[in-house]
């Protein structure tokens, strides 16, 4: 059994009801975290689970809705650790030792400011980066975890993670295009997780800057396409652009009701699409 929670279901468009791009995936008793966007640690609490007992954080891409709180997890999983210094492992593309080694940097005079007052407290945060484009983790877990390829260009490499955990299997894709290598890792799994973006509706906004982001996301009818070639049962959605209403908004039903249509045009499975926090148990 994976328990996959979408923690923030939300873009780089701040949103009072949608935390940033993350998702937390459990199996066993083992809790990764992939990205770390805006608000994560709310949304983690409220998912009953303290960035201590994070086995792991997995970037898949470094853009920076998908990391803007990686500070925070950091910090926290440090300074609210009160047993044994614990090791933070972050994964992520290359570029990955790079960004951590600047987040440290501007934690540096919160990090002093802590153990000088704290005696408990000798050592500044013990992270340890892996940088992964393709293949296995060794991460001496019970899950198994895998990476491929995906295509997010110009923000190069990107990555999907893939989750094995006793006869269950689950891949998270970040932003990305269709692309051969991620229908690889899909191959043979149950459930993706897929960032998605209404195309029919950005094409038409009056706006550049908004129509740049066409090019390397994929339109709800592409991520609903990369499921079905890979021959799954289950596509979870987030990272909604535009923002879905919230459920207490009259056309939530409405516009809910249109995404998923959109991926039935193409994916024969079932279909998740919510708000902050949904939890989907793939068994
Ligand atoms: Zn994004
Ligand atoms: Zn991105």
């Amino acid at each position: 059994m994976i328990d996959i929670t979408l923690l923030g279901t939300g873009s780089p468009m701040p949103d009072p009801h949608r935390a940033g791009p993350s998702t937390l995936v459990q199996a066993g008793d083992e809790n990764y975290l992939i990205d770390a966007g805006r608000g994560v640690l709310m949304r983690l609490a409220a998912a009953g689970c303290t960035p201590t007992m994070l086995n792991a954080v997995l970037l898949t891409h470094l853009h920076s809705d998908h990391i803007t709180d990686l500070n925070d997890v950091i910090t926290s999983s440090w300074a609210l650790n009160v047993d044994e210094p614990k090791v933070l492992r972050i994964v992520g593309p290359e570029g990955t030792k790079e960004t951590v080694s600047r987040i440290l940097h501007f934690l540096e005079l919160d990090i002093g400011y802590r153990i000088a007052h704290h005696d408990d407290l000798h050592k500044p945060p013990q992270v340890e980066v892996t940088e992964i484009t393709r293949g296995t983790l060794d991460l001496s877990s019970a899950v198994r975890i895998s990476a491929a390829p995906t295509d997010h260009k110009p923000v190069d490499p990107t990555v999907a993670f893939r989750f094995d955990y006793q006869g269950n299997s689950a891949v998270v894709a970040g932003d990305t295009i269709p692309c051969a290598d991620l229908d690889q890792l899909c191959s043979g799994a149950q459930a993706l997780v897929h960032t998605a973006i209404r195309k029919d509706i950005v094409e038409q906004l009056p706006n550049q800057r908004i129509q740049d982001i066409l090019n390397y996301h994929s339109s709800v009818e592409e991520a609903a396409d990369t499921a079905e070639r890979a021959g799954m049962d289950t596509l979870i959605l987030t990272h909604y652009v535009p923002a879905i209403p919230p459920k207490e908004n009259e056309f939530h039903e409405l516009v809910v009701q249109q995404w998923l249509d959109k991926a039935a045009e193409k994916f024969s499975g079932k279909v998740e699409i919510g708000d902050d926090l949904l939890k989907v148990t793939i068994k």
